[in-house]
């Protein structure tokens, strides 16, 4: 039996637009737009001037923090300007623009080794120094994860890609199951442990075969076959069905003896670590009804989501809706100039939007949100604290242990856009508790 947490619901996943197309590569791009913004945690500063030149793979950004990750250069060229541009969070943010000489001069930094001849402490920092993220979409820095306080028992790859619509990870497990493998054991070298674990939804027997059948795969490599349900590749979701433990509120993964990292993600540890190439490139899903050829594209960093977009076909009639990311998470654009970063997994075009919110239909009272929230939550009345502002029933109803993956909304009969509601009052919640904890 596939292994599965409790609620979470069966989405219709809409990845056969994608799913069975090899991965393109795009042509060369004049301008790639480095946000500094592309992690969790420190800011970063431009080690770059306007009129440097920079090489494939130098380091254009970074900070002295620990949770913090460098940025590079994913093109030859020479730095135009830095200034504030758009991102795919909705904001502006300071971005290196760097003309592209399509040279492809690679940095003399880069260089290939043997990750087996390498200490631990070198690995970890040669991801530190890679600048590598969690590319599923929280870009959380991965050194910082590979660096647990105590000792954990599992590192698990998430492999899960439940969002509907994305197929970039499944197509990466088809196409470099290899260096996936890879990027794995140098995860099990780092923290010491001589089993790892992949957790992949049943609906890829493709990507599991694939994983099964490269070199690197042996006894010590776990493949979980995971129930197709949302949220499956939440952390907790994906740490529960894999090794049956639970992340208690409030608590880290770590906590519960767990690190997790996407697919993608390892990767670009493998990459960084043999090939000695930073993360400057990842695989993005272009889809939706409104694109002419939903595609899977391997893209440098830097590049404008517009022109990813035109190497798709363009659009076939104006789309209602653009989202980064999926549809449960994604994040809505109100235009396409901003440039792919590390955490773009997807871009999704749609002619109508998933789902119309009416705030004032009432709750009838299904109890479906709450049958379905993967956290055992009481959606609808934490909906109703958030319209009354009342911070206090928030709290009694656990608003931060919402994992904001939007199942409540979608399965509402009523319509009622319950997540928007929780993301409203949870910041009041989370300064009540840091005043209460002083
Ligand atoms: S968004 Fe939050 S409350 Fe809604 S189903 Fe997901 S975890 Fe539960
Ligand atoms: S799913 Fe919607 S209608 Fe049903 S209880 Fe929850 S908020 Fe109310």
């Amino acid at each position: 039996m596939a292994a599965t947490f409790k609620g979470g619901f069966h989405v219709h996943d809409h990845k056969d637009l994608t799913n069975t197309k090899r991965t393109k590569t795009l042509p060369d791009c004049d301008v790639h737009i480095y946000p500094l913004r592309q992690h969790i945690g420190a800011p970063l500063s431009p080690l770059v001037k306007p009129g440097d030149h920079v090489d494939v793979g130098q380091k254009i950004a970074d900070s002295d923090q620990f949770v913090s990750a460098p940025v590079h250069s994913s093109v030859s060229g020479t730095v135009t300007k830095i200034e504030p541009y758009y991102h795919d969070s909705g904001t502006m943010t300071e971005a290196i623009f760097v003309e592209n000489d399509k040279k492809y001069t690679v940095a003399q930094t880069v260089r290939p080794r043997d990750y087996k001849k390498l200490l631990d402490k070198d690995l970890l920092s040669a991801v530190r120094e890679a600048g590598i993220v969690g590319m599923g979409g929280a870009g959380f820095p991965t050194h910082v994860k590979l660096s647990p306080k105590t000792k954990v028992d599992y590192v698990i790859l998430n492999c899960a890609e439940c969002e509907p619509y994305i197929t970039a990870d499944h197509r990466a497990m088809l196409e470099e199951p290899d260096k996936m493998i890879i990027g794995l054991k140098i995860a099990m070298r780092i923290l010491d442990l001589t089993d790892g674990h992949i957790g992949v939804e049943l609906n890829k027997p493709d990507a599991i075969a694939a994983l099964k059948s490269s070199p690197e795969y042996n006894e010590h490599i776990h493949i979980v076959p995971l129930k197709v349900k949302y949220p499956q590749g939440a952390e907790k979701q994906l740490i529960k069905a894999v090794t049956g433990r639970r992340v208690k509120a409030g608590a880290l993964p770590a906590d519960a003896g767990a690190v997790v990292i996407n697919g993608s993600t390892a990767v670009a540890i493998a990459k960084a670590v043999e090939d000695g190439m930073p993360l400057i490139e990842r695989n993005l899903t272009v889809s939706g009804d409104a694109v002419k050829e939903p595609s899977n594209f391997h893209v440098r960093t830097g590049v404008p989501i517009s022109f990813v977009i035109e190497n798709a076909g363009g659009f076939i009639a104006k789309p209602e809706k653009v989202i980064s990311g999926g549809p449960m998470m994604g994040i809505a654009q109100y235009n396409t100039d901003y440039p792919v970063v590390k955490t773009t997994s997807s871009v999704l075009a749609l002619l109508h939007a998933p789902k119309i919110f009416d705030p004032d239909a009432p709750c009838i009272r299904c109890g479906k949100c709450v049958q379905h929230c993967p956290m055992q939550l009481m959606p609808f009345k934490l909906r109703q604290a958030s319209v009354k502002n009342d911070v206090d029933m928030a709290m009694k109803y656990n608003a931060t242990e919402c994992i904001e993956c939007g199942l409540c909304s979608y399965i509402c009969p009523a319509n009622k856009n319950i997540l928007q509601y929780i993301r409203m009052i949870k910041p009041e919640v989370l300064k009540k508790q840091r005043e209460g904890a002083k």
